[in-house]
């Protein structure tokens, strides 16, 4: 049985969150790759014990929603049937790794991230010291390809180059290079660093980047042990595009990283190998072929890269969120419509300011505020807003008019 029900905590499986719908239990896939058998039990699971519906989180991890708590334990002993309950929530929450998902079928991969990343959370989990870690303190593995996760929050970030392992920090751009054996147990050390500086700063910070912007990446890199960083050539943002037909795969988009167990078991009845989950609210089938796309659009999917849907976040709001106080992705739907000119996410619909559908800043941020919207122009959640206490009528109505004063 899980030790702890904590509102506002990372969910894992040991520790699920309570939410307005239920127990949020979610599931840390290692490398994101769900074998299809796998896939259809964890399905079941949603269906049997939860609300049916689950959630692919922006480090492309499953969540499975609406369990209700008379049903935890049976959940927990059908995930330790599938090898998917960790020996603990400690063990849980430190493997907190997402890698590049495709690193075996894109040819421009510089090594497999996916091997990294099981090597990587076994250490991670052998560690007890790292248990100390913060909640959101993640690690991210790079294959160098296509598929890069320049965009994807890590507090300490692995790139495979040139048959080298190149280490940085969030918060800085230099990297220190090491051969593939030595990267795991530099990346620990990185950790150690952490654990070790952090206390000495009031208050302590709870991210890599905050405390690279007291220190300084040079003293980390020294706690650990590395060499000072050399600047290396930076990796554009951005990934190469992930829905549609491409050649290393089927890409399936989800609106809002949201998914049923219907759809959960009709990817697994088209997958070629296995499923690939990634924390681009996209999940990927390696090696299928075009023919599947109308089956996937029927489901719900989004199967064309311009889709609007996908140029908009939106958490879950209410009521499925008992910390908001509007609802969220209707309105965000109506809104994606009006997509101006211009690629990424431009709106961000927040229950509140908490932003759990993203931390970056966005075109226009709308952030409900008992039961009003304040919007918020360039900015996140948090930042001062234009308006306040908006309507949703008052907010399409300002769209439509194109008078939203910047
Ligand atoms: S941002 Fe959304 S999902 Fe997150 S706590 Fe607020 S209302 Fe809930």
């Amino acid at each position: 049985m899980s030790d702890t029900l904590v509102r506002g905590w990372c969910p894992g499986a040991r520790r699920p969150m309570r939410s307005g719908d239920g127990l949020i239990v979610r599931l840390r896939i290692t490398g994101g790759r769900l074998a299809p058998e796998t896939a259809r039990a964890i399905a079941g699971l949603a269906a049997r014990h939860g609300n049916g519906e689950l959630d692919l989180g922006r480090r492309g991890g499953l969540q499975i929603r609406g369990i209700r708590d008379d049903r935890l334990a049976g959940v927990e002993t059908e995930l330790a049937d599938l090898g998917l309950l960790d020996a603990d929530a400690g063990a849980e929450a430190v493997r907190n790794v997402v890698a590049s998902p495709l690193s075996d079928f894109d040819d421009t991969a510089e090594g497999d991230a996916f091997a990294l990343a099981h090597e990587l959370e076994a250490a991670l989990v052998a560690d007890d010291f790292l248990r100390a870690l913060p909640g959101k303190f993640g690690f991210s593995i790079d294959d160098g390809g296509r598929f890069g996760l320049a965009d994807v929050p890590a507090d300490v970030r692995l790139r495979l180059a040139n048959g080298d392992v190149a280490i940085s920090l969030d918060g800085d751009i230099r990297v220190v290079e090491l051969p593939p054996e030595a990267a795991v147990a530099a990346t620990l050390r990185l950790a150690h660093a952490f654990l070790d500086l952090a206390p000495d700063i009031d208050p302590p910070p709870r991210r890599m980047a905050a405390l690279v912007a007291h220190v300084g990446a040079e003293a980390v890199f020294a706690a650990a042990g590395l060499a000072v960083p050399g600047v290396a050539p930076s990796r554009p943002p951005g990934t190469a595009p992930l829905i549609g037909a491409l050649p290393t795969h089927i890409g399936a988009g989800l609106p809002f990283g949201r998914l049923t167990a219907g759809q959960l078991c009709l990817l697994a009845d088209l997958a070629v190998s296995d499923i690939r989950l990634t924390p681009f609210r996209a999940v990927l089938l390696p090696g299928a072929t075009a023919d599947i796309l109308p089956r996937l659009a029927d489901a719900g999917f989004v199967t064309r890269p311009d889709d609007p849907i996908l140029a908009v976040a939106a958490c879950p709001g209410a009521p499925a969120c008992g910390s908001a106080s509007i609802e969220t992705r209707g309105l965000a739907r109506r809104l994606a419509a009006l997509k101006p000119e211009g690629h990424g996410v431009w709106l961000h619909v927040s229950g509140c300011e908490k932003g759990c559908a993203s931390s970056a800043a966005h075109a226009v941020t709308l952030v409900g505020r008992d039961g009003g919207l304040d919007l918020v122009l360039d900015g996140r959640p948090t930042d001062p807003p234009r308006h306040t206490g908006l309507s949703p009528e008052a907010v399409e109505a300002l769209f439509r008019s194109g008078t939203i004063d910047r």
